[in-house]
């Protein structure tokens, strides 16, 4: 097959949130942007898909929130949890004049993000899959793709993978393996449903806790359609998957307050499931390439901010790069400092979706913890879907002693299991505070909150009849890592 090759700028895999939100700042500063995906949009892909404020002010910074406006979304403007006699409401407060949360299918979402790439000047290619990145002299030169049984060879000064959690960039690039990771024991069953209380429903994304069961009810788009999605134990998911009927009316037979919210639904949709959630970070820079969005970091959706941080991360890549990309020194140290600002913004709720993600029931403690949320007349909860502070900082040292002195008051208080918990929940609150505060850049140092057993599935292979790349050594890796670590 004969090779057609090409000269960009800057290449990218992969056209959903990362991508898009690369591609839009650099085909702005006039640079040119091939963006590729295998996908032909509108096109699905396994995600539930809640933005709170603070990720759709990114849809409006990048410029498509008016066209997702303009498919009737829900927008809730509260968020509300149920968890036994705990009952907490809050009103979002604004981010750049957004007070509202909004759940639009990823189909209809994605159209529009490659849309406003393409709007923005950059040139969205679908149906075309990335094979092999292409180097020269140890640096990422392109990528060699097919579409429509074509062979292209596409140069360019900077490759970003955008591709996803089982990114075939990362693995060209020797950064597959995350330097740290950790199992997540809860799976996602959800499905669309019309809303029962039409618009009688509350204005609100709702969390009910009940029994190990996290459900959310999200209110999703066009109005009056709503996401149902459970956030339980991982070794259910197979019931789920053998009888979905029967285990989503479990769920309701289990969780009361639910059942009366949900119960009486009409036009379910086909219940959807995964229980492929291992959360992690790779390497996510190098000479030449990137790891944007899920390509390079993903913590367990149970945070509701994977998009929201693909799209800003996207975005950001995209500024620090359209100022340096001629120069190779200047540019990787570009990258090094997005991909540190990256981790800086995350870690905690890496942390938290960690903690969050363990299946099980509320325990008194927890409980009393989220009690002293109750009655709060600031938004102060949704703080940490909104990521205005890290969590340690809304689920503070003061509101732990508060909720465990209040515990262990209560009567019928099992006071031994609840100091049992608190032998399991301390280290955890010190590890990631001192990962957050003292561990270096791509610290490889396990915490507490990490648990054994993490899987992201086979490494993606280059197809066996192409030649070999030449990814980067783990010595360069190493050599590079160390770099970052002094001019932290
Ligand atoms: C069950 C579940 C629920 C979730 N719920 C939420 C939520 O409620 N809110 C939230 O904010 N986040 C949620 N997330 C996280 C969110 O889905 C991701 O963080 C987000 O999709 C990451 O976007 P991305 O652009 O990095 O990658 P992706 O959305 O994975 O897009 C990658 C793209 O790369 C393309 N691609 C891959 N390989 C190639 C190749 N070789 N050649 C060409 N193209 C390629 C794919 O076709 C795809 O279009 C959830 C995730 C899961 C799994």
């Amino acid at each position: 097959m004969s090779t057609v090759v090409e000269k960009v700028d800057v290449v990218i895999v992969g056209a959903r949130c990362a991508g898009t939100a690369a591609a839009v700042p650099l085909a702005q500063a006039g640079l040119t942007v091939v963006v590729l995906d295998k996908a032909r949009f509108p096109s699905d892909t396994i995600s539930t898909h809640v933005l709170v404020p603070n990720g759709v002010q990114e849809l409006k910074f990048m410029g498509a929130l008016p066209k997702i406006l303009a498919l009737n979304p829900s927008k809730s403007h509260y968020l509300t949890l149920h968890d036994g006699d705990v009952e907490i409401t809050e009103r979002y407060k604004p981010f750049c004049g957004i007070d509202y949360a909004i759940c639009v299918p990823r189909d209809q979402q994605d159209a529009i993000l490659v849309e406003t790439a393409r709007e923005a000047g950059a040139e969205v290619r679908e149906r075309t899959n990335v094979e092999q990145v292409v180097w020269r002299d140890g640096r990422a030169v392109g990528v060699r793709c097919v579409s429509d049984g074509i062979e292209y060879e596409i140069q360019a000064e900077l490759v970003v993978g955008a591709d996803g959690r089982h990114s075939r960039i990362a693995a060209e690039v020797g950064a597959y393996t995350p330097y740290r990771a950790s199992k997540n024991g809860r799976g996602f069953a959800f499905r669309y449903l019309d809303d029962p209380l039409g618009t009688d429903a509350p204005d609100a994304l709702e969390i009910f806790r009940a029994d190990g069961d996290q459900v959310l009810v999200l209110p999703s788009c066009p109005a009056g359609r709503t996401l149902v999605v459970n956030m339980t134990d991982a070794a259910t998911i197979p019931d789920f998957r053998r009888d979905p009927d029967l285990y989503w009316q479990r769920m309701l037979d289990r969780n009361p307050m639910l059942k009366t919210r949900v119960g009486a639904a009409t036009n379910l949709s086909k219940l959807r499931t995964t229980d492929d959630l291992s959360a992690y970070y790779r390497r996510s820079t190098g000479p030449g390439w990137a790891l944007a969005g899920d390509a390079g970091h993903f913590k367990d959706p149970v945070t509701g901010n994977g998009m929201r941080d693909a799209l800003k991360f996207g975005r950001l890549l995209g500024e620090a790069v359209a100022t340096t990309l001629h120069d190779p020194v200047r540019l990787d140290a570009a990258l090094r400092g997005w991909e540190a600002a990256r981790d800086a913004d995350t870690i905690s709720t890496y942390h938290w979706g960690n903690r969050e993600s363990r299946p099980g029931a509320t325990s008194a403690l927890t409980r009393e913890v989220l009690r002293t949320f109750v009655g709060d007349d600031e938004p102060n909860l949704s703080d940490t879907f909104n990521r205005v502070r890290p969590i340690e900082s809304v689920i503070h040292p003061g509101r732990l002693v508060t909720g465990l002195v209040n515990a262990l008051r209560a009567p019928g208080a099992d006071r031994r299991g609840i100091l049992r918990e608190l032998r399991v929940e301390l280290p955890m609150e010190i590890s990631l505070r001192r990962h957050r505060l003292l561990d270096g850049f791509r610290s490889t140092k396990p915490t507490a909150t990490e648990r054994p057993g993490w899987s992201l599935g086979p490494e993606p292979q280059a197809p066996s009849c192409r030649p070999a790349a030449e990814p980067q050594t783990e010595a360069a890796a190493e050599a590079e890592s160390q770099t970052a670590q002094v001019s932290q």
